[in-house]
């Protein structure tokens, strides 16, 4: 494979707009801070995504159950998750990882580590205070990076329940999807057989007000997650081996379900201060976009923490019973692997993409599971109803199996430059030949070879190439 792929972000983010994957939000208003939607293709991969996702860590394992909490949640969540009591923290950014810190911490940090400084209270100092201290001192993060100026902050989007004024009940858009899970627990093990060790599984939106802008559809206010809490007795699995299980199953999934090249992914360890301080271990595994290697997929171990919260706020019994010892209850423990699906767009675009320089001509690489369309149909001409009327019993036969496109405009050349771009793997042709003998031309897109295949089995030999 050709590693220099041409690929930079203005170039993606170009070919998502010209081909329909994906455009800025409101785009005839100039558009709206952060936000994209998701045009024709990218509708399509982004559900191809979801659905490999779902596939490989819900369905197909016997320990995971899935979920579909709401965006709306009660907002005692969030305080007792502590996304609200963070309301007000002074909160400073790192300007290159772009990692938030209260300004606070890393001031107290800094002075622990320059104990000859003039001594000062952090506790109580104003915004002006902060900022003053860590431009004076230039405090660094744990990174060794300078910050932004600390601002009040709070990432959660407010909106309120009710329609009349003073009687509304303030409620957030969900900052992550995980605390629907939390919430359940006790539900989902009165409902269902499950017993610990057991994971949970949900994908939908979540939102964040994020400072930081720009990077395309990497970093936006309104996105995607796929989140999983998997349960387990501290006592009864060790969390070191369960913790490198996960780890497994996340590379597994990128590199092998979703084919993304293994040297353009590392794991990296959260030190001691970057990481929250409730849990034990949290590595991030990163894909090196054309900005640098950033974070596509995280997973932390997070002790008891969230459940314990929930116990404590809402006063409700979300322990479990040891099945071979009953009058044993634990708080279950967790660890979380947590990946925004929009990130994996952005991932599986950039991997895909390459300059077919030989031949003239932009390939979206995808492997074929990914891909937005895995078959293109094209009458070789328009104007023959035989020829039309056959390519469309091809049409339906197989997009009843697989997303398939139809194209019936220009020269052939013209219709393989567009799939190839959108990244179809195989595109059929129905010409003359076909009405004598019942063959069509497959052509593969990345080897641009082509071959007769009859049409009976035309479905079955690409369902075996796409599900390779
Ligand atoms: P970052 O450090 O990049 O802000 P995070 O550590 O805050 O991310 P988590 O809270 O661990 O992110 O969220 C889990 C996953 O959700 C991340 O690994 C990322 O893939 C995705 N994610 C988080 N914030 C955003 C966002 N604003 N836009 C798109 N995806 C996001």
């Amino acid at each position: 494979m050709n590693q220099d792929s041409g690929v930079t972000l203005d170039k993606i983010t170009s070919l998502a707009k010209r081909r329909g994957f994906v455009y800025p939000t409101s785009d005839i208003y100039g558009g709206l801070t952060s936000s994209y939607d998701y045009g024709p293709l990218g509708a399509e991969l982004m559900r191809n995504i979801r659905n490999l996702w779902w596939r490989d860590l819900v369905t197909c394992r016997e320990d995971m159950v899935g979920l579909d909490s709401q965006i709306l949640l009660h907002p005692e969540t969030w305080v007792a998750s502590g996304h609200v009591t963070a309301f007000n923290d002074p909160l400073v950014e790192d300007k290159v990882t772009h990692k938030r810190y209260r300004a606070d911490h890393l001031i107290e940090s800094w002075l622990e580590k320059n104990p000859q400084a003039e001594k000062v209270v952090v506790e109580g100092m104003n915004l002006e205070d902060l900022a003053a201290f860590i431009e004076k001192n230039r405090v660094k993060t744990p990174d060794g990076n300078e910050v932004f100026p600390p601002k009040a902050f709070n990432i959660m989007f407010q909106t309120a329940v009710g329609v009349v004024e003073g009687d509304k009940m303030p409620v957030y858009l969900r900052g992550e999807t995980a605390q629907g899970i939390f919430t359940h627990f006790a539900n989902i093990l009165n409902s269902t057989r499950v017993q610990l060790p057991f994971g949970v599984g949900q994908i939908g939106k979540s939102f964040r007000n994020e400072i930081t802008t720009g990077q395309f559809v990497f970093r936006t206010l309104e996105f995607e997650q796929a989140e999983i809490e998997y349960f387990f007795d501290p006592e009864k699995t060790d969390w070191q081996e369960l913790f490198k299980e996960w780890q497994d199953a996340m590379w597994q999934f990128v590199h092998g379900t979703l084919g993304i090249r293994e040297e353009k992914l590392r794991w990296r360890r959260h030190s001691d201060a970057e990481r929250s301080f409730y849990s034990k271990e949290t590595y991030d595994l990163e894909y090196e976009y054309p900005f640098g290697f950033k974070e596509l997929w995280g997973i932390a171990y997070r002790t008891d923490y969230d459940l314990q919260q929930h116990i404590d706020h809402s006063g409700k019994d979300l322990r479990y019973k040891d099945p071979q010892n009953p009058s044993r209850t634990i708080v279950p423990h967790v660890i979380e692997p947590s990946v925004g699906v929009n990130r994996v767009l952005l991932m599986a675009m950039c991997d895909a993409y390459w300059e077919d320089k030989e031949n003239n001509r932009t390939v979206m690489r995808f492997k074929p599971n990914l891909a937005p369309y895995k078959a293109a149909v094209f009458p070789l001409v328009k104007n023959k109803p035989e020829i039309t009327g056959k390519a469309r019993e091809v049409f339906h036969m197989l997009a009843k199996r697989m997303g398939t496109s139809w194209d019936d405009r220009g020269n052939i050349g013209k219709r393989y430059f567009y799939q190839d771009e959108i990244g179809t793997p195989f595109c059929i042709t129905i010409d003359y030949q076909t009405l004598e003998d019942n063959t069509v031309t497959v052509r593969e897109r990345d080897s641009m070879k082509q071959e007769r295949v009859a049409i009976e089995a035309l479905c079955e030999r690409l369902l075996k190439e796409i599900e390779a």
